[in-house]
């Protein structure tokens, strides 16, 4: 029998063997059990999740001088937990927070092994945590999980469209990536190669590949949709695509489907957590990763808000008992969905995330602009194949666009738009620019507020 001619399931069976045989993980383990624990009723969820929310804070108590210290300081009692809402009055951290006390959050728990991480983020300060290898199982079953809904799932064919940054990697280690993509019959392209002179390349490497499903960051499999479209190009068509890492507009989502012909599902997650939540095939919204991650979403004085209403996304990890997130403000804005979802999974939902706290900006006159203005402006501008708006100072706004057939036409147009809401206090400066680069990790910066980072920095 060849490759090819192995089913799926086949794949999957090899793939599962890897993961518990050679790799000695509990991944697939993890996974059916949060197969089956998606139908629970969002009251045996709940239980589950306020059960393992007091093991974390037990184990933390016991285990992590960080929280230990802080909390007896606020005067707070684990025996005074009794219901969900007790939670409320534990302190949220942030990104700080870990950076100053990182090795004091630590487990001192006796064989803890640990997997160091690091994240870029927006401010360009990398943050470094760590977890324990349980709690890495558990994230990666909850990553099948929630790509099979996508269509996605180990054993599938995968064309990643994604942030892959050359590698100073060892050999070996290169080596062992290789047999892991073509276990997982992943086939990458980096989205840091895509541009108009390569998207021949690109198109070739998917018709070759022939994917069940797309992986892609969010605007890299926009912009790509857009050269195909553009050049007359029309591509394969996979049976999904699922996008991650950067927010999703509707009117992205539109045009992907449009070029692909085949639906989107939406991921959120972060290195942090990596899935948050992902999209069934109601498209209702995000189901959260409920059984390992307690989500809240509250205001800026850390309490919740109601389903419909705008908050602060608040991350607990349920099985990090190596350095335990415990109320771990990420910097994102979100809104829960008032009702659960028609697909019958107790998982609640969240109705959308509306973008990162550092993407409004502000005016002198007081107005503030969400991150999401500049995105739906933009895009009807034809004429725009990338951009970047950066508040450096406060009476200032910059639109950085790369555009190579911009006319006074379009520029008095997007001037007019822009004060329309902006007012005529902030003074718009727009550059045409050859490229924009991505971040290291290959992401688009779409909208960035450098006043309020370097204020938080100075804070
Ligand atoms: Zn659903």
């Amino acid at each position: 029998m060849t490759a090819d001619q192995l089913s799926i399931a086949g794949w999957r069976g090899m793939i599962h063997l890897y993961e518990a045989g050679v790799l000695r993980r509990y991944v697939f383990r993890h996974w059916q059990a949060l197969e089956a624990s998606q139908w629970y009723t969002p009251g045996q969820l709940q239980a589950l999740q306020f059960e393992r929310l007091r093991r974390l804070l037990l184990h933390a108590q016991a285990k992590s001088p960080w929280y230990r210290d802080t909390w007896r300081a606020r005067g707070l009692d684990l025996r005074t937990l009794a219901a969900p809402g007790d939670f409320h009055r534990w302190p949220i951290i942030d990104r700080e927070t870990i950076r100053t006390h990182r090795m004091a959050m630590r487990s001192t728990a006796a064989g803890t092994r640990l997997i160091h991480k690091a994240t870029g983020g927006s401010s360009g300060v990398p943050l470094h945590f760590d977890l324990d290898h349980g709690s890495n199982d558990w994230r990666m079953g909850a990553w099948h999980r929630g790509y099979r809904w996508g269509g996605a799932e180990p054993g599938t064919r995968q064309w990643y469209l994604w942030g892959v940054a050359p590698t100073s990697a060892s050999a070996w280690r290169k080596r062992k990536d290789r047999l892991y993509d073509a276990l997982y019959r992943r086939t990458t392209a980096s989205c840091f190669a895509l541009g108009t002179a390569t998207v021949d390349r690109f198109l070739a490497s998917l018709v070759r590949t022939r994917p069940h499903a797309i992986v892609a960051y969010t605007n890299a499999i926009y912009e790509f949709a857009r050269m195909l479209e553009a050049r007359g190009l029309v591509p394969p068509s996979p049976r999904s695509i699922v996008v991650g890492a950067e927010r999703l507009h509707d009117y992205q989502r539109e045009t992907i489907e449009r070029v692909f012909r085949s639906p989107v599902f939406e991921t959120y997650g972060s290195r942090e957590f990596m899935l948050i939540g992902a999209e069934c095939d109601r498209h209702a919204g995000l189901h959260l990763t409920h059984e390992n991650l307690l989500v809240e979403l509250v205001d800026d004085d850390g309490l919740p808000v109601q389903p419909g209403t705008e908050g602060n996304v608040v991350v607990t990890d349920l099985m990090n008992f190596g350095m335990p997130f415990i109320r771990y403000a990420n910097g994102d804005r979100a809104i829960a969905a008032p009702a659960g979802c028609s697909c019958g999974r107790g998982l609640p939902l969240l109705e959308t995330v509306t973008g990162r706290r550092l993407d409004i900006l502000t005016t002198p006159d007081g107005r503030s602009l969400p991150g999401e203005f500049f995105p739906h402006i933009l895009k009807d501008l034809p004429a725009i194949d990338r951009y970047q708006v950066v508040q450096e100072r406060a009476d200032t706004i910059a639109i950085r666009i790369v555009a190579p057939a911009w006319t006074p036409a379009d520029e008095a147009w997007l001037r007019r738009e822009v004060t329309a809401v902006a007012g005529t206090a902030i003074h718009l400066d727009v550059e045409r620019v050859s490229q924009i680069a991505l971040t290291a990790a290959g992401k688009l910066q779409v909208v960035v507020n450098r006043l309020a980072s370097s204020q938080r920095e100075r804070a």
